[in-house]
């Protein structure tokens, strides 16, 4: 807290019983945690390479497979490192030559830039658009993978994944889904990799990537893999294919994380899947969005309801608040994480509706906003 952030105590009874409103790490759910516990004993500390954690990692899969709906010729593939390792084994392992990029906030961008970097491929192709905003592709010839963004989470927009007409048939797509999956519908017909890492939706911990691929995905990797170009091992998605077909991973993974994905992902899949985890994002959009709507000094920065985010909502302050000092009030009442994204440079909050959320507090951070903002007054 700043020296100039007054000290304000919001009483206890308006408080949410879970604070948690990251973006990632998000909240993660305390049911998953203690099942995690009751099976600690024969669970953690015990080989990767041996039925009791390959079978969690088969449930995982199965899982995910069962819970997007995925057709039967598609594999689960997963490996270490999350979403930013996934982006040099993407580089190295599924772009032949050139591939096209929508470029619309922190994330997106840093992709391409990756791309951009590698010298033994041509430039990539980059459709960008002012933040708040998202471009759309452009089917191209000689474009050989398009690099979309389920949901930009530093600014709250989110778009569908869709195979642009006029791609070349052997094309792919390749949707970074990182804290979309789980809380967005998305089409499997029109994607051919659908990657992400479960610390966001899925309620879990970093370090993992997680990435459905359809066939035209698998062939892509396999030829890449059969090609002159060196790969290292621990990038080399054909071996991450190879092992994930066997419910493991090239090396050691961090198993917490595994169990608590697999425990989400369940809990989506036992209340009626997609319908129930997106469901539960939309009703959270509706809390925070129709709070800002109604407020004199809040609204909401994505003004486009079609890709106003149902996953993260970024709110937007009246100069007459600041947006940091109620973060930070916030803060220091047990609500976490509400800041807005540092290079956005907004008078800003940024609120996940992740899954994981409950409604009620969401309900109860909107009167904590309020309260603080009139005590500010
Ligand atoms: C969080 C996030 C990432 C980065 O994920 P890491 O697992 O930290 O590498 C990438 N893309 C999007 C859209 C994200 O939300």
């Amino acid at each position: 807290m700043s020296q100039t952030t007054p000290e304000i105590q919001i009483p206890t009874e308006k408080l949410p019983d879970d604070g948690r409103f990251a973006s990632g790490p998000s909240k993660v759910r305390p049911q998953a945690v203690q099942a995690l516990a009751a099976i600690a004993d024969d669970y953690l500390g015990t080989s990767h390479r041996k039925d009791t954690v390959k079978d969690i990692v088969g449930r995982l899969r199965d899982g995910l497979s069962t819970l997007f709906e995925l057709p039967d010729d598609w594999e689960v593939v997963l490996g270490n490192g999350g979403t930013t390792l996934f982006w040099d084994a993407a580089t190295i392992g599924l772009i032949k030559e050139q591939s096209q990029h929508l470029s619309f906030g922190e994330f997106s961008s840093k992709f391409a830039a990756g791309v951009a970097a590698a010298p033994f491929l041509a430039d990539p192709m980059v459709i960008e658009s002012a933040t708040g905003d998202h471009p759309e592709p452009v089917g191209t010839p000689g474009i050989d993978l398009y690099a979309l963004t389920h949901n930009e989470t530093s600014t709250g927009v989110s778009m569908a994944p869709v195979r642009p007409s006029g791609a070349d048939d052997d094309s792919i797509v390749a949707v970074d889904a990182t804290s979309a999956a789980g809380a967005l519908a998305w089409d499997p017909s029109h994607v051919d990799c659908y990657y992400f890492a479960p610390q966001k939706a899925f309620a879990s911990d970093g370090g993992l990537w997680l990435a459905p691929c359809s066939p035209k995905a698998m062939d892509r990797i396999r030829e890449i893999e059969a090609g002159p170009r060196w790969i290292p091992p621990g990038l080399d998605l054909k071996i991450a294919l190879d092992n994930s077909v066997k419910n493991q991973t090239y090396n050691t993974p961090a198993l917490a994380t595994i169990f608590l994905t697999m425990h989400q992902v369940e809990w989506f899949n036992e209340n009626g899947g997609m319908s129930f985890s997106t469901g539960r994002c939309k009703a959270n959009a509706d809390v925070i969005y129709g709070w800002a709507e109604k407020s004199s000094f809040a609204s909401a920065f994505v003004t486009d309801l079609g890709k106003r985010s149902q996953v993260v909502a970024t709110i937007d302050f009246d100069d007459s608040v600041s947006a940091d000092d109620i973060a930070s009030i916030l803060r220091a009442n047990g609500i976490r994480d509400t800041e807005g994204y540092r290079k956005l440079g907004r008078n800003q909050l940024r609120i996940a509706l992740f899954p994981a959320i409950e409604s009620s507090d969401l309900e109860a951070l909107t009167t904590c906003l309020d309260y603080v903002v009139e005590q500010l007054g």
